[in-house]
């Protein structure tokens, strides 16, 4: 704990933690050595993690990486964070991301970019994007800043980081992991998550994250399995289904080089390989545009300059100038963004164009997703598109920006587990990812066919 201490401070560079708790991860570390002592060590005892600044922790500013929230220190714990204290983890520090989880590249943070540790290995010296929104999560894990790192994924926010930077990381099926007491985006959506070095602590983190909470209304009622304990990278007897549409135009020959070396990986562990069809692939992109902003934008209502952070209340000004004020100082442009698009879907002229559309996508999505499981046990694709690609490249365009989650975005829409695990290295020598997508609740499934490709 103190080596990963020190070089959380020495790291600076990556902009990586937005706040340090030193003393968090010190004390689970000496209560780790007395229950080594007890004889009653804990899944976690002792590891030090990385928290991402969404999640509400005791005592400890909270920001989502929005001004908005600055000066907000939460007197409760999220049900997620508990759970990994209970199991004896301690907190190394609070993690940068995309502000409000709103984001693929951590450019939207309001505290400043993350930097991957990532380079290119043709000398040129573009600082590279780690992807997002838990992009702090995926550099400090990647630059060893910390052993293991909570995410969240709405469209893909623990997938695509983890690709970018050469980790590992899991998105549950919704429901798995509590959202109390973390910062909500689009609650049918969200999930948190654990992304660590390789599947196994994966696994061991996200026992300790995930089982019921009857503080959250969405969390599923059931007994966790022992996924670490029960892992076997084997897939004799199993069938991984190809999607056929995730075979997207312009893709570049690297992913698809990748997504052949995975079909082989997963073959030669004893899988049987079979084409599976997900035709409203296509509309899941769009439809996740609405209904993630429709979700936001009732979400961020609560942000008024009353009950969180910031106030900005000028001279002389009335209860609705306060809040414009607060608001248009405190959201970021794509928080801003989002709120239009959300409000704009769900207004009284377009709600049946847009949001009701979009959820009637969202069902044939869902739908194509169960008829696969009667072909195959898994799906494999590719994370995203492309590596990571360098900071200011998209920035300035939301569509190519929002075109980078093509990939991770259907399995959300579905509430399905889904996970990246490293794959390669492209031909600059940056890290690539291959997706794992699982039936409801097949965790351990996803969790073995990732075990089987690392
Ligand atoms: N990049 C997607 C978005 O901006 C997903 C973000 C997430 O999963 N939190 O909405």
């Amino acid at each position: 704990a103190e080596a990963f201490v020190a070089k959380v401070a020495a790291a600076k560079s990556l902009n990586a933690f937005l706040v340090e708790t030193p003393d968090h991860a010190l004390a689970a570390a000496d209560a780790a050595d007395a229950a080594r002592v007890a004889g009653d060590l804990k899944p976690m005892s002792g590891v030090p993690i990385g928290m991402k600044d969404l999640f509400c922790t005791e005592g400890v500013p909270a920001t989502a990486a929005s001004h908005i929230l600055e000066g907000f220190t939460p007197q409760y714990e999220s049900t997620v964070s508990g759970k990994l204290w209970a199991a004896g983890a301690g907190m190394l520090g609070k993690l940068n991301m995309d502000q409000f989880a709103m984001g693929s590249s951590n450019e939207t943070s309001a505290f400043g970019n993350v930097i991957s540790p990532w380079r290119r290995s043709d000398g040129g010296n573009t600082a590279l994007t780690p992807g997002g929104s838990s992009g702090g999560s995926a550099a400090a894990v990647s630059a060893r800043l910390c052993p293991g790192a909570t995410g969240t994924d709405t469209g893909g926010s623990i997938r695509q980081p983890a690709a970018f930077v050469g980790i590992s990381g899991i998105k549950p099926t919704y429901g798995r992991c509590s959202r109390w007491g973390v910062v909500a985006f689009a609650s049918s959506l969200d999930q948190a998550g654990s992304m660590a070095r390789d599947v196994t602590d994966c696994a061991i983190m996200l026992g300790s994250m995930a089982g019921f909470d009857p503080k959250d209304a969405t969390s599923l009622d059931l007994p966790v399995p022992d996924w670490a304990g029960s892992l076997n990278g084997s897939m004799a007897g199993k069938r991984v289904g190809i999607p056929k549409e995730y075979r997207v135009d312009n893709m570049p020959p690297e992913i698809d080089a990748l997504w052949e070396q995975g079909i082989a990986w997963l073959r030669d562990a004893g899988a049987e390989i079979v084409e599976v069809s997900l035709p409203h692939t296509k509309y899941a992109l769009p439809a996740y545009y609405i209904v993630a902003p429709a979700e936001a934008s009732s979400n961020l209502a609560r942000y008024d300059g009353v009950r969180y952070g910031l106030r900005d209340l000028p001279e002389g000004a009335g209860l609705q100038d306060m809040y414009a004020a607060t608001r248009a100082a405190g959201f970021g442009p794509e928080v801003k963004r989002r709120i239009m698009i959300g409000t704009y879907v769900l207004s009284a002229g377009f709600y049946d164009a847009y949001f009701t559309q979009a959820s009637k996508v969202r069902a044939l999505i869902a739908r194509d997703f169960e008829q696969a499981w009667a072909h195959c046990d898994v799906l494999l694709t590719p994370t995203a598109p492309s590596a990571a690609f360098g900071l200011g490249d998209k920035s300035s365009d939301p569509l190519a920006m929002y075109l980078n989650d093509v990939f991770t975005v259907p399995s959300s829409m579905a509430g399905l587990p889904a996970m990246s695990v490293p794959g390669g290295l492209d031909g600059q020598g940056l890290p690539l990812g291959l997706q794992i997508i699982g039936k409801p609740l097949d965790e351990q499934g996803v969790l073995d066919a990732c075990l089987a490709i690392e």
